[in-house]
């Protein structure tokens, strides 16, 4: 039974069973190749005949042209070759011809990229212009108006695949028409496609194109309208098909599925209605409005299509609400390009004038006319346990006071970090070398969990603190002086290894003491570790912070067991000790693949599967972990404190999983240079788990 809800239908979308009926039956009783004169070919043919007379009714397509192809991408290219190398045509002939490749600011990457190959290509030489969009996605018409006349071409679309905003194409239309405009016009009907009703003979409109995986037909077919006196070249020649439009055997199971796809919209019986997909809007947003405080919807709802919702969460980056949304099994897309570290914005969404944290933190939501009532209440459901997950995890404002934490909490931002040290008993922690960017997350997790902060520490003089400190407020403990790196004037004198004496600050039952580090002594460290009678030795020292990591000044100080945690971690090493290998290092001895995993967990029965993702998708998981086993949860923001431990105590195994792989593997390779044997990273992660590992 699966688990999964998917909510991106806008990338592609489930195929319908009787789409997937009529390919099967296209590639296995009615195989013939549709050119083929024979009885066989005949038999195809009438899977291919069928298919387009029905685009033909339900797309208004008139006396224009209708072909197959592999889908949209391929459809703008035709579109796009056809318009420029007729403007070459007309240019070469002594025409004047407009200037502009005018294209929505928030259309399709497939769009600009073909006009500029073909524009190339054809050495044409026109120029690329963006038309911008208002705040609600809509085009400027009025910047259309004053460009219409220079317009060689334009492109748009009806409605975007992020947000699903609607384009006004009755609008566009007009302003073409008044302005006696002599542009070709594209519009990408994509993600209108038994969303909107489409009339296209009747409209100014000279080509269409569309792609089937986007309703319920597979990858790899589509359509292209042509609209009847427009021009038209070919981007395939070869054996003929297509009525010469689109040469190569056709895709017939595609064609047939697609023609069950649009069987199914002509007949009406099988799609929600609008009003039924409005509703499962209203319940979804609803759901995300109650389980993530102060969320935004970036689009309106008015002039969308009810089966998209793209939102962005103050405070939440997109791959963290991406994460937790998988982790309960929900699918959905970052509404932007994500790189590994950080979101990229979203062109559409910096089109219509968001913020950057709406446009790179932003989600999109969007599911099918298919989808059923059971999927919307379940998707309401999961959509409420990641709201849990992620307040329990104080990521989200709650009104109640989180279970408090202990222990190291590591934050990490493109290679700089900071560090608190927290003692849940006491309520109280220490913060070294805050970023600014760290500055809400600190602040909330500390309110979160109702702690007092002893001290906000740096490694280097006059680092931004105060910014943390203010937003601390209350939480901040104001009483001692600080000097320049934000150490107490009166902490208490403790002895080290060395001789040397230092100072220090009790939190619970550890100190953190203050060292010199590095030439002219500008640089600071911090040693943490359980003090006795007013000594410190390098032995009970088990973490040093530093800007640098492995630093000499340190080493009488500390012992080969102190974990070094940098405040600088371009690497990913999360930590090192002054016996770390980091060329010993095979990455594939440290790999684990999950179909093996069965096997070594019964010749490993002390082997302890760890969980390196963050709480809050350990706390959203749906999905079942390992057979008769629990998985610790140790997010990689833990991970130094765990190894300070278990590299003291006897070297079990440690198998480390994540949702991809990724993650468990940084862990993994971080235990094996900090000199455990045995640390491993389930390959693929649970993305790829076998039942093994996801079995009950
Ligand atoms: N246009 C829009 C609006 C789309 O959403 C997509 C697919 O994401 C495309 C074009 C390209 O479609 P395909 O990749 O199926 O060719």
């Amino acid at each position: 039974m699966t688990t999964e809800i998917y909510l991106d239908s806008n990338a592609t979308s489930v195929v319908l069973p009787a789409a997937l009926a009529a390919a099967t039956d296209a590639m296995g009783q009615r195989y013939g190749n549709p050119s083929s004169t024979h009885a066989t070919g005949l038999k195809a043919k009438v899977i291919l005949d069928e298919a387009r007379a029905c685009a033909v009714r339900l797309l208004g397509v008139g006396n224009g042209r209708l072909m197959f192809n592999s889908g949209a991408t391929e459809g703008i290219q035709t579109a796009v070759l056809s318009s420029l190398v007729a403007l070459r045509e007309r240019k070469d002939a002594g025409e004047a011809i407009g200037t502009l490749l005018v294209y929505g600011a928030t259309e399709h990457k497939a769009v600009p990229e073909s006009l500029g190959h073909w524009n190339r290509l054809l050495g044409l030489n026109l120029t690329l212009h963006k038309l911008p969009v208002d705040h609600h996605g809509a085009h400027s018409l009025n910047a259309l108006r004053d460009i219409a006349g220079q317009a060689a071409m334009v492109c748009t679309m009806a409605a975007n695949n992020e947000t699903g905003v609607i384009s006004d194409l009755a609008g566009i239309e007009a302003v073409l028409r008044q302005t006696g405009s002599k542009a070709y016009w594209l519009v990408d009907c994509v993600q209108g496609l038994g969303k909107l009703k489409l009339d296209l003979s009747s409209t100014r409109i000279d080509y269409a194109p569309f792609s089937g995986h986007k309703l319920n037909a597979p990858k790899g077919i589509g359509m292209l309208y042509v609209r009847a006196g427009a021009p038209f070249t070919a981007l395939i020649q070869g054996g003929g098909q297509e009525g010469g439009q689109r040469s190569g055997t056709e895709n017939m199971a595609g064609i047939a599925a697609l023609g069950a796809v649009l069987g199914a919209l002509e007949r009406g019986d099988t799609f929600r209605s609008q009003a039924e997909l409005c509703n499962f809007r209203a319940r979804l947003a609803d759901s995300l409005r109650a389980a993530l405080p102060g969320v935004v919807f970036n689009h309106p709802f008015d002039t969308a299509l009810p089966t998209t919702l793209n939102f962005s969460v103050p405070g939440l980056s997109s791959r963290e609400l991406m994460d937790v949304f998988d982790a309960a099994e929900v699918r959905v897309s970052a509404g932007s390009a994500c790189s590994s570290s950080k979101a990229a914005p979203s062109y559409v969404l910096d089109a219509m004038g968001f913020p950057l944290w709406r446009s790179a933190g932003a989600i999109r939501m969007s599911f099918g006319p298919l989808t059923d009532e059971a999927t919307i209440a379940a998707a309401c459901a999961r959509i409420e346990r990641c709201g849990a997950a992620l307040r329990a995890s104080c990521l989200i404002p709650s009104d109640r006071t989180a279970v408090p934490h202990d222990g190291l909490l590591q934050l990490g931002v493109e290679g700089a970090c900071s560090w608190m040290v927290l003692d849940a008993a006491s309520r109280s922690c220490i913060v070294i070398d805050p970023l600014p960017e760290h500055t809400a997350r600190i602040e909330a997790y500390v309110r979160c969990q109702n702690y007092q902060v002893q001290a906000v520490v740096s490694t280097l003089p006059n680092a931004g603190r105060a910014m943390l400190v203010e937003a601390l407020g209350r939480h901040f403990n104001r009483a001692a002086e600080a000097d320049a790196y934000g150490w107490p004037q009166n902490a208490a004198v403790i002895a080290l290894d060395n001789g040397a004496a230092a100072t220090a600050i009790t939190l619970g039952p550890q100190v953190l003491a203050c060292v010199p580090c590095g030439t002219g002594n500008e640089l600071r460290a911090y040693l943490l570790g359980s003090a006795n009678e007013a000594q410190l030795p390098a032995a009970a020292v088990r973490f040093a912070f530093s800007a640098r990591p492995a630093q000499q000044a340190l080493h009488e100080i500390i012992s080969e067991r102190t974990l070094l945690c940098p405040t600088r971690d371009e690497e990913n090493q999360f930590c090192a000790s002054m016996n770390a290998e980091p060329s010993a290092i095979i990455a594939a001895d440290a790999q684990l693949d999950s179909s093996a995993l069965e096997a070594f967990l019964a010749a490993h029965p002390d082997a302890c599967l760890v969980d390196v993702r963050e709480p809050y998708e350990f706390a959203a998981t749906i999905a079942p972990l390992p057979a008769g086993r629990l998985a610790l949860s140790v997010p990689l923001s833990r991970l130094a404190e765990y190894a300070s431990a278990w590299l003291g105590a006897e070297q079990a195994p440690l198998v480390f999983f994540c949702r991809s792989g990724n993650r468990s593997m940084k862990a993994a390779l971080c235990l094996r240079r900090l000199g455990h044997q045995h640390a491993y990273s389930l390959n693929g992660g649970l993305a790829l788990a076998t039942p093994v590992l996801l079995a009950a």
